[in-house]
């Protein structure tokens, strides 16, 4: 069994969403949605509170940059005190998408980071194409957490473990034009959680197949994540778990 330490499930993308989760947890123990626009926030909330094993880190994304108020960062400091949230994201810096509003991003960043170091809670960062400006605002603030989605090189890796934080891995690690597999060979297994980032980077062979991603989808990426890093499957889960246990604080929850 395995712990999706970052998905999103949302009525939009799913027919059933009941279905999906039940065949979800045949696979993987717990859940973690993570709602990152005012909808996504109030939708995996109201979720996460009608399964046990399902939880949620909530923040705006940096997509979000021209739809959030300063009033919306209060309300979302009171959102983080429900039971059910884990965390604090996906927050962080797209240089991809949105590059022009590079300035307005990494203020919301900070503005987002500074509650974590406030609540003293982890954050779940995204980072495309910004790892210079991602990393210089993390080391602003006493913050701890995961780098979703993980895809960068070696030594950005060993840079985020030093500092503290986990690396997401996710279904690119399949891929069979990625050398994510060969970076977390090196990286080893000590350091990582899991993730599907579902409904989006459904691991190969389902690519491009018209196929939704969902979180039962983890063992295939977890199958190459044992097969790279020359670790059982078993402990793989082992080790994994435990590490997302530890930075979610999953066993107090
Ligand atoms: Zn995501």
């Amino acid at each position: 069994m395995f712990v999706d330490t970052h998905c999103h499930i949302s009525k939009d993308d799913y027919e059933d969403i009941d279905k999906i989760i039940d065949d979800d947890f045949k696979v993987v123990e717990k859940i973690i949605i993570s709602g990152c626009d005012k909808d996504g926030i109030k939708e995996s909330l109201d979720i996460a509170s009608n399964h046990e094993n399902i939880y949620v880190t909530i923040g705006y994304h940096p997509d979000q940059v021209d739809n959030v108020t300063d009033d919306d960062l209060v309300e979302l400091e009171k959102l983080l005190k429900n039971d059910k949230v884990v965390g604090l994201g996906e927050i962080g810096l797209d240089y991809h998408y949105e590059k022009d509003k590079r300035d307005s991003q990494i203020k919301l960043f900070e503005k987002q980071l500074s509650i974590a170091e406030r609540l003293n809670i982890p954050v779940v960062i995204h980072s495309r194409e910004a790892t210079k400006d991602t990393i210089d605002c993390l080391k602003k603030y006493n913050v701890h957490g995961v780098i979703h989605a993980f895809s960068g090189s070696y030594e950005t890796g060993i840079e985020y473990i030093k500092m503290g934080f986990l690396l997401g891995i996710g279904g690119v690690v399949t891929f069979t034009n990625s050398n994510l597999g060969e970076i977390v060979s090196k990286l080893g297994v000590d350091h990582l959680v899991l993730e599907t980032d579902s409904p989006y980077l459904i691991p190969h062979p389902f690519r491009g197949r018209g196929i939704k991603n969902s979180s039962k989808y983890i063992s295939f990426i977890a199958n190459k994540v044992s097969e790279v890093t020359n670790v059982s499957l078993e402990d793989v889960s082992l080790i994994t778990n435990r590490n997302a246990y530890d930075v979610f604080d999953l066993n107090n929850k």
